[in-house]
């Protein structure tokens, strides 16, 4: 049964709140401000608290179940980080403060900016970067710059393997730079003899993402690195999914000139209902002067008797600014007490178990479902959704029917690669128990493909809605629950 709309509850002259008598005269409000009709339903306290409640229960999220969207890092979230997000000195801070008197602040974006250095090799790291898009469009324009200083203006293109993540050539466009696609070889890495071809003294790098986006570590990494430097170009990594390689590889040392990183992925803040993010880049030497700013540093390293006095710094040949303040600070006080909590070892685990999480879905699905490009994966793998023997069946069938099983639905048709890929990462949080349980669904969804594709084409069928028209739904965005009523008004 359809939820009832707060709308249909509404009864004339009911209220939620009861006002005080008035203690002062009483005046009309100029005509100007009155609406005649204002349709909002006239409902109790309860109600509206039921409604809403109501409506949260509704979605799915990562404090309710499994949520193996590739190349999303849907992690656990821990609270103690909301904790810290909301301690008085870090929320209620204002950017234009003093900086004397925001010290604290100061060092924790130090902080992070120095891990964040060490974690991927780099010499320089910017907060401001609102996600990791931004963080590509930030770096990209790094790139340019770095060129433009040089005198080097012929640079204008940038190479994108054909499994970037859609980011990517996005953000190269945003940049105002030219895209050529590189082809993946049949182990999922970058061609080497079309770069070959490719390379010459008009490129301004490549964005190379690693693991890419079909989870797999790019075998030839520093043969690419070699090649495009080689011709003058600079290495842009997308850093999105860090989780694999924290405290095992630096991007840095593998010749990575410049990365992005998400801390809320990685790191552990939270996102999937639209932000905010965070996006921080890092660099190496020679990119370090032209960071956005500002960028926090010691401005006195103090004394025996005096701590260290932190300030904001503009690197000399900045880009400038991309992001007002410092970027999303509730997200750098979250990531902070997560990298504070885990510490060196413990993000090496993280690394560890996400591949391990990862390589034990694959091998326990790889039976059943095809997996093109199989071999040991890092935090993710890339499976069809198909048969031979169930021609009507797609990835989507198969992703709606997991939400019967109360599982969100693995990252669908990316990347394009992959005919109807499933994109799998179940990230380092989950439990065997958990691991175990999906692999059953998946098992059980696959016979039925089978046995009763009907049951996969019609699910879900246990959600409060079953199958929608997702391109109806995309066309003729309806974003009121009473759009008679507002058109009438
Ligand atoms: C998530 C992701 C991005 C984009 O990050 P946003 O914060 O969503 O902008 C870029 N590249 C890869 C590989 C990603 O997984």
């Amino acid at each position: 049964m359809p939820e009832p709309l707060i709308f249909d509850l509404s009864s004339p002259g009911r209220k939620g709140v009861s006002m005080p008598d008035s203690d002062v005269p009483h005046t009309e409000l100029p005509q100007e401000f009155v609406r005649e009709i204002l349709p909002l339903p006239e409902v109790s306290e309860i109600d509206v608290v039921r409604h809403f409640v109501r409506l949260s229960q509704l979605n799915y999220s990562i404090d309710t179940g499994f949520y193996p969207l590739g190349s999303c890092t849907m992690k656990y979230n821990p609270k103690v980080n909301e904790d810290a997000a909301r301690l008085a000195g870090f929320a209620f801070s204002h950017p234009l403060q003093d900086q004397e008197l925001s010290q604290g602040n100061l060092a924790l974006m130090y902080e992070v900016q120095e891990w964040l250095k060490e974690i991927g090799g780099f010499s320089g790291v910017s907060l401001q970067p609102a996600a990791g898009a931004h963080g590509e469009l930030t770096g990209l324009l790094i790139i340019a710059a770095y060129h433009r200083d040089r005198g080097d203006h012929k640079r204008k293109v940038i190479l994108v393997p054909d499994s970037a993540h859609g980011t990517n050539p996005a953000s190269a466009i945003m940049a105002g730079l030219q895209l050529i696609e590189l082809p993946s070889d049949d182990r999922g890495n970058i061609d080497l003899d079309k770069l070959r071809e490719i390379c010459d003294e008009t490129i301004a790098g490549v964005m190379l993402t690693n693991p890419n986006t079909l989870g797999l570590f790019e075998e030839h990494v520093q043969e690419v690195a070699k090649q495009v430097h080689e011709c003058g170009g600079l290495i842009y990594g997308d850093g999105a999914n860090m989780n694999p390689l924290l405290g095992i590889v630096r991007p840095g040392d593998l010749g990575f000139d410049v990365l992005h990183y998400n801390l809320h992925k990685t790191f552990s803040t939270p996102h999937g209902g639209g932000g905010p993010g965070s996006g921080p880049v890092g660099v190496l030497e020679h990119l370090v002067d032209f960071l956005p700013g500002p960028v926090v540093d010691v401005v006195d390293p103090g004394d025996e008797q005096l701590p260290p006095l932190f300030g904001l710094v503009t690197p000399e040949k900045s880009i400038g600014r991309v992001k007002a303040f410092h970027g999303h600070y509730g997200m750098i006080v979250r990531a902070y007490t997560y990298m504070r909590m885990l510490g060196k070892s413990g993000m090496r685990a993280v690394a560890d178990h996400a591949v391990l999480s990862a390589n034990y879905l694959r091998v326990k699905l790889g039976d059943t479902y095809h997996i093109p490009f199989d071999r040991i994966c890092m935090h993710e793998f890339v499976a069809e959704g198909r048969w031979s023997d169930a021609k009507d069946i797609h990835a989507l069938d198969i992703s709606k029917r997991l939400m019967d099983f109360g599982f969100h639905p693995p990252t669908n048709y990316f990347p394009l690669i992959v005919h109807e890929a499933l994109m799998i990462e179940p990230t380092e949080t989950e439990s065997i128990e958990t691991l175990d349980a999906f692999v059953e669904a998946m098992l059980k969804i696959a016979e039925e493909a089978k046995s009763n594709p009907e049951l996969l084409r019609t699910a879900p069928h246990t959600t409060p809605f079953g199958r929608l028209d997702e391109v109806k739904a995309a066309r003729e965005l309806v974003l009121c629950c009473r759009p008679e009523v507002i058109q009438k008004a």
